[in-house]
């Protein structure tokens, strides 16, 4: 299968479905790692543009470690608007161009405006996809997939209806993540937060839920035509 991971931030997908994207990697599907929005806010010392450009090297190292490729629709922090035709256009054109089976997404009730945002446009984007006459550099792709939300940060508010057991990649997830260093580094020497143990914490806590030693959650887009027979999880 053709998984497309979209998520808001670079380090969003690893926290939200990392391991999940990693046990699909080593299933031997094609994983597709997309951030939105290109992190240049996300730090008080380093510039914008340099972080921008940092950013999107370390969402590169990442998904080499998780077996994926990463792309990003490069939008500055705080300006993602499912309402922007263009944005709109760039994302149906990932769309078409990776061809995904199924979508993982952010829950369209998560902390922030921009994660918020990107699971409005993911939704609207995946059904525009499948219109000819909304062009784009791809032809229309005829398959409108099913998505998945994956966990809120730190599972506020989320209860997860189906569960994935990464036990076996809940270390590839947080080496992963550990290459966001200028997220996680940062946190660690100025906010004492130790957001790797953070992140383990959630797997742990979902992973209790579900009988495994951990696991990621997640909520199946209950719209039409996006629902299958089979189990698409792995
Ligand atoms: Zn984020």
């Amino acid at each position: 299968m053709n998984i497309l991971a979209v998520g808001c931030h670079p380090d969003d997908l690893e926290i939200g479905c990392g391991g999940t994207l990693a046990k699909y990697s080593k299933l031997g599907h094609k994983v597709v790692m997309c951030h939105v929005a290109n992190g240049n806010l996300g730090h008080v010392i380093i510039g914008k543009e340099e972080l921008r450009e940092i950013r999107a090297r370390e969402a590169k190292e990442s998904a080499a470690i998780i077996g994926a490729e990463s792309v990003t629709l490069d939008v500055g922090d705080l300006h993602v608007e499912s309402s922007n035709k263009e944005l709109v256009k760039k994302m149906i054109e990932v769309i078409r161009f990776y061809k995904p089976d199924l979508i993982i997404t952010h829950n369209p009730d998560d902390y922030m405006r921009d994660h918020v945002e990107t699971s409005k446009l993911v939704f609207d984007a995946s059904f525009g996809s499948s219109i000819p006459h909304m062009e784009t550099k791809s032809e229309a792709y005829g398959n409108i997939v099913p998505i998945f939300y994956m966990d809120t940060l730190a599972g506020v508010g989320f209860l997860p209806t189906e569960y994935v057991d990464i036990s076996d990649t809940i270390e590839t997830k947080l080496k992963a993540l550990s290459q966001h260093r200028s997220q996680i580094d940062w946190m660690l020497e100025h906010d004492k937060i130790d957001f790797l143990d953070f992140v383990r914490t959630c797997s742990k806590f979902r992973g209790l839920q579900c009988g495994a030693a951990y696991a990621e959650g997640f909520r199946q887009c209950m719209a039409w035509p996006r629902l299958r027979t089979e189990r698409l999880l792995p």
